[in-house]
C-alpha cells in the first residue's frame, strides 16, 4: 500500500528537466508519463536484463508508444535486440512484437564499458545473476553519480570476506565512491541459499557493499513481492545500524543526487 508493488523501473533526469533516460522498463514505466506533463519520451532506455519484471512494461509506455516518441531502447549484447525482446513480446505470447511500437523505436545491442547516454556518461558492467547476460550501471553528469544494480548475485562468485557474496570487481567499480547505490534487496541474511539459488543478493550484502565500495547513499529496490509494507520497514530497521544508512525504495520516490 505505501511502498508500491510494480517492477523496476527507475527515471534519471538532469537538473530540471524531464527524464530521458530509463534504467529497466518493468511496470514501473507506467508511473513516467506523469513526469513528462503529457509529452511524448524522447529519450534512452537502459535494459539490465531481460527478465519479465525488468521489460513487461514495454508496450504499456504510454509516453513511449505514440507516433511523436523517439526511444533508444538499449540491452546487453546478446544477439539481434528486436529478436532478443521478441522472445517475451511477439504472439502468442504478446499481441504484438517490438516493431508494432508506435513511434520511432530503435534497439541496440550494449557492450560493456563507457557509454555517452543523454548527457550521462554511462559505465556498463556485467554482473552474476542467473538466466541471462545482466549489466549493472553507474550513471554520472560529471559531478554527481548514482549506481544500477536491481539483479546482483554476489554468491555466483564466491562467499566473500563474511560468506554474503564476493565484493568483486565490477561491482566494486559501479558502486565505487558513489553518491546513490540502488541495490536488489529481495532476500534476507536467513535467505541466503534461497538468494543464491535466484541470483540475487541478501540485504546485509548490499550494505556490506556500499560500505566496502565507500557509496554515500543505499537505497533497497526490488523488494521481494510477497512482502508488505511492514515486512520492508522491518528489514531497513535490521540493518538501519551500519554506517551507509540505507532506505528502502518506494514507488514514486524523488532522489536529489
Ligand atoms: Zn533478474
Ligand atoms: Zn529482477
Amino acid at each position: 500500500m505505501r511502498i508500491g508493488g510494480h517492477t523496476s523501473c527507475v527515471a534519471v533526469a538532469h537538473e530540471d528537466e524531464a527524464p530521458r533516460l530509463l534504467l529497466d522498463a518493468g511496470t514501473g514505466i507506467r508511473r513516467v508519463p506523469a513526469l513528462l506533463a503529457g509529452e511524448a519520451f524522447r529519450g534512452t532506455i537502459l535494459l539490465t536484463h531481460l527478465h519479465w519484471d525488468h521489460v513487461q512494461g514495454i508496450p504499456f509506455f504510454i509516453a513511449g508508444d505514440r507516433d511523436d516518441a523517439r526511444v533508444v531502447l538499449a540491452m546487453p549484447a546478446q544477439g539481434d535486440p528486436v529478436e532478443v525482446l521478441a522472445g517475451a513480446m511477439s504472439p502468442p505470447h504478446f499481441p504484438i512484437t517490438p516493431h508494432g511500437l508506435r513511434g520511432d523505436w530503435s534497439f541496440l545491442a550494449l557492450q560493456p564499458g563507457r557509454h555517452e547516454v543523454e548527457g550521462f556518461e554511462v559505465l556498463a558492467a556485467d554482473l552474476p545473476h542467473k538466466g541471462g547476460r545482466t549489466f549493472g550501471y553507474r550513471i554520472t553528469d560529471g559531478g554527481r553519480s548514482l549506481a544500477y544494480l536491481p539483479d546482483h548475485g554476489p554468491l555466483g562468485c564466491g562467499d566473500g570476506p563474511d560468506g554474503l557474496g564476493a565484493r568483486h570487481e565490477a561491482a566494486m567499480a559501479l558502486a565505487h565512491d558513489v553518491d546513490v547505490l540502488v541495490h536488489g534487496a529481495q532476500f534476507t541474511a536467513d535467505e541466503r541459499e534461497l538468494a543464491a539459488d535466484f541470483g540475487h543478493a541478501t540485504v546485509d550484502y548490499a550494505v556490506a557493499l556500499a560500505q566496502a565500495a565507500g557509496a554515500r547513499r543505499l537505497v533497497l529496490f526490488h523488494h521481494a513481492p510477497g512482502r508488505v509494507d511492514d515486512d520492508v520497514d522491518a528489514i531497513v530497521s535490521l540493518v538501519a545500524n551500519s554506517s551507509v544508512v540505507p532506505v528502502a525504495a518506494v514507488e514514486g520516490m524523488e532522489i536529489e543526487v
